[in-house]
């Protein structure tokens, strides 16, 4: 019997099996981000309106398009794959989602599934997110001060938080804080939450706020330049430089009192694209090249154009053929528009 394959389906096996993701600067696109969700059970100062319009659910794609979109990635050469939101927890069917998805790490095809969680909900799910293969976990934490989380996340419980994390780490699981720093809200706090992080075996990591979607606050106002950041911690430490990259915008050092791991994102600061090596996909399937640029390519039609997986790679490898060589954010004038208008929320941290 001979078997017949169309033209188009020949070309898409040949894309799947093809080169790796190479960008036009050359840099190998192996880690992508997704959004599972725009929804959330917080609501960050810096991240959302306190009366955030989300997205009609018909628009988010549904867990079976997700797991089509990132095992595209993984034929292409994906080996790092974050979920994040919005807040991924909070998203109905997640847990068997990530489940499926750990189908790639028994292949040995992704070397690491990881989450980005506010930690409200990890109580609940930390067991299940080590069984599922995730090793590790980022979870965001701006303060230790109850009334202050309240304050920030207009209307958090941090003691659901810290109980997230005992969950965590009982379940095995690594946990890097991640905080933003903010002028008015934990400038004065972010050398105890150093201590802290360090003295519960985590690592933690200090991020600038970005200029991404409409919040109510000026951004200026919350704006906290890292080299300040820093030159407080470095009068309490020593930090010395590690030599570690991750193609993402972190730049790290040992605390050598504590022996932990302290990053630091400046995006605003100092440039960090020429290593970039990653992708983000938003919860409706909007495949974004830079965080801080507009390019990309509608994924989510390719997926429900077709059951076949040819018009999305061809989509993907057409779209990083088209990455740009990085961002330009700037938060220089008070009360000036984002310099992207999507939020974070869309485009997952
Ligand atoms: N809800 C999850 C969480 O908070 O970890 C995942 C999504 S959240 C958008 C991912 C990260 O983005 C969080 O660490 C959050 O602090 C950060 N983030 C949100 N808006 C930001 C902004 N405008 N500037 C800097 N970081 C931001
Ligand atoms: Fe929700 Fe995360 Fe945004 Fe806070 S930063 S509002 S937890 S998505």
């Amino acid at each position: 019997m001979t078997v017949v394959i169309s033209a188009d389906k020949a070309r898409s096996r040949r894309i799947c099996t093809s080169a790796p993701l190479i960008d036009p600067f050359g840099r190998r696109i192996d880690y992508v981000r997704v959004s599972v969700t725009d929804r959330c059970d917080l609501r960050c100062t810096y991240c959302m309106l306190e009366r955030q319009t989300f997205l009609p659910r018909a628009d988010l794609l549904s867990f079976a398009e997700l797991d089509r979109l990132c095992s595209a990635f993984v034929d292409l050469g994906a080996t790092r794959l974050r979920l994040t939101g919005g807040e991924p927890l909070v998203r109905k069917g997640f847990m068997d989602f990530v489940a499926g998805l750990s189908r790639h790490l028994v292949s040995g095809r992704l070397r690491e599934l990881t989450l980005t969680t506010n930690g409200t909900r990890l109580a609940r799910h930390a067991e299940g997110l080590a069984a599922a293969g995730i090793r590790r976990i980022n979870v965001s934490l701006d303060t230790l001060d109850p009334d202050r989380y309240r304050r920030i996340t207009r209307g958090g419980d941090l003691g659901g938080v810290l109980e997230g994390l005992k969950a965590a780490r009982d379940a095995g699981l690594r946990v890097k804080i991640n905080a933003v720093a903010l002028r008015h809200d934990n400038a004065d706090e972010l050398a105890d939450m150093v201590a802290w992080a360090h003295s519960e075996a985590m690592d933690i990591t200090l991020i600038e706020t970005m200029p991404l979607g409409m919040v109510e606050e000026d951004r200026m106002d919350q704006y906290l330049p890292m080299s300040e950041v820093r030159a407080t911690l470095a009068r309490r430490w020593t930090l010395a430089s590690l030599d570690v990259r991750t193609g993402g915008p972190a730049r790290y050092v040992e605390v050598r009192e504590t022996g932990g791991r302290l990053g630091f994102i400046t995006p605003l600061t100092h440039g960090f694209c020429e290593g970039c090596n990653r992708v983000r996909v938003t919860c409706t399937g909007q495949l974004y090249l830079c965080l801080g640029q507009e390019d990309g390519a509608d994924l989510q039609a390719a997926l429900r154009g077709s059951d076949d997986d040819g018009a999305l790679t061809r989509s993907i490898r057409e779209a990083i053929s088209r990455k740009p060589r990085g961002h330009d954010f700037e938060i220089s004038r008070r009360g000036a528009a984002p310099a992207v208008p999507r939020p974070m929320s869309m485009t997952g941290g």
